[in-house]
């Protein structure tokens, strides 16, 4: 008999399962709004022009070797990170107060932060918002931290609920961590305003709250690279300390080359050195260091004015897309009658719409009309198109009546 026969089936994720069962679904018109995954109109994955430009530029370089990166990542793309998000003019960068370091995407970067504060921080316990995109519980359980949540969404509105924001946070433990979507929250689509963000901002620091960023569709939720990032710079000019996960996932449409950087804004250049010297060995012993091919394509781009000008062109087309999906699945429901007040769809921001419906009516719309989404009703508008939206408003037509 196996060593392993008392071994359980894990379920599916909660999320790529919808993937997993999409794919074995054989109906012609079967639609996939599971996975944030940007799609064209024709529904097809896209490679941006200046990510294939980039690409073409760093093969036709023979002096570019595989060797191994240094455990931190790639130099340039790390410095060119912390300016994408911090801003090009960034005191705390000129300062050296910063310590990036490349990790493997998002996912990658808030697992290296988890550790690091597991190891190296005063307080365990990080406060992340309900709800919030599934994996971010587990990662930090499994990275040595305590999870507890702050109320976020407001299902009768389906919008911020402040209030409660501010309360879960005002009595939060002194020190506390607390994870902050930077822009386009993930499953909601709900940000603060940013008086709220101010506000929120005000009160972190009045609690020595540390504030951990994850920023994962910088630039998809408005198409404007420095207005997603405001959020975050507004924490990093008050001379405060934080973290950043970023992810170039979305925003350059790098999903499977695993692109990613943690940044960790220190009061001084001497604790952001020991910083990343501790940095190093969290992740020596995790993967070693991290690929070379995705970084450099986006170091590439970044340290190029035209090839950067061009990528700001083609994600604002990305983001400009899904807000006319916002607009025509809005407009759709509309001519149908569709009982409910359907504005939440063009009031959220970034790739998701949170529809309000139940599992019970996503599992239907599955059955009925071999539309996939997870099941607390969150549907990714960047697989939304023009051909598509008609059949997606059938179904929600058909689930709430
Ligand atoms: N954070 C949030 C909020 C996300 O939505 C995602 C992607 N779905 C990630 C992090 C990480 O994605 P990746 O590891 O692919 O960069």
């Amino acid at each position: 008999d196996s060593v392993f026969a008392h071994i359980d089936r894990a379920p599916e994720d909660p999320i790529l399962g919808v993937t997993v069962a999409y794919n074995k679904d054989p109906s012609p018109i079967k639609l996939n709004l599971g996975v944030g995954a940007y799609r064209t109109e024709e529904g097809k994955p896209l490679v941006l022009n200046v990510v294939r430009q980039a690409e073409q530029q760093l093969v036709n370089d023979r002096s570019r070797v595989k060797e191994y990166l240094p455990i931190v990542g790639l130099a340039d793309f790390n410095k060119l990170s912390a300016k994408l998000i911090l801003g090009a003019d960034s005191p705390a960068v000129q300062e050296n107060r910063v310590t990036t370091v490349q990790c493997l995407s998002g996912t990658g970067s808030l697992r290296v932060g988890g550790e690091f504060l597991a190891r190296h921080y005063h307080q365990l316990t990080i406060y992340i918002p309900l709800p919030t995109w599934g994996n971010h519980p587990k990662v930090f359980t499994l990275a040595g931290l305590s999870v507890k949540t702050y109320r976020y969404y407001d299902p009768a509105t389906r919008g911020l609920n402040f209030q409660g924001l501010l309360e879960d946070l005002g009595s939060a433990p002194s020190g506390a961590i607390v994870l902050l979507h930077a822009c386009a929250h993930n499953p909601t689509g709900v940000d603060p305003t940013i008086q709220q963000w101010e506000q929120i901002r005000q009160l972190m620091r009045s609690k020595s709250l540390l504030p951990f960023f994850d920023s994962a569709y910088q630039g998809f939720a408005s198409g404007s690279l420095d207005a997603d990032a405001q959020p975050v710079r507004m924490f990093v000019a008050d001379g405060g300390e934080c973290l950043v996960a970023q992810s170039y996932a979305k925003n350059m449409g790098l999903y499977g080359e695993r692109v990613g950087a943690l940044s960790i804004v220190c009061k001084t250049a001497d604790v952001a050195s020991r910083v990343e010297s501790q940095l190093k060995l969290v992740i020596r012993p995790m993967y070693s260091n991290p690929p070379i091919h995705g970084a450099s394509i986006v170091a590439t781009i970044l340290k190029d004015r035209d090839m950067y000008n061009e990528w700001t062109i083609e994600l604002k087309e990305m983001a400009d897309r899904i807000i006319s999906m916002r607009q025509k699945l809005f407009d759709a429901l509309r001519a149908r009658g569709t009982p409910g007040d359907w504005s939440h769809i063009i009031k959220q921001i970034g790739m998701f719409t949170f529809t309000g419906l139940n599992s019970e009516q996503v599992a239907f719309m599955t059955r009925e009309y071999h539309i996939y989404m997870t099941s607390d009703g969150r549907i990714s508008m960047a697989g939304l198109s023009s051909k598509t939206v008609p059949h997606l408003a059938d179904a929600i037509h058909a689930a709430v009546t």
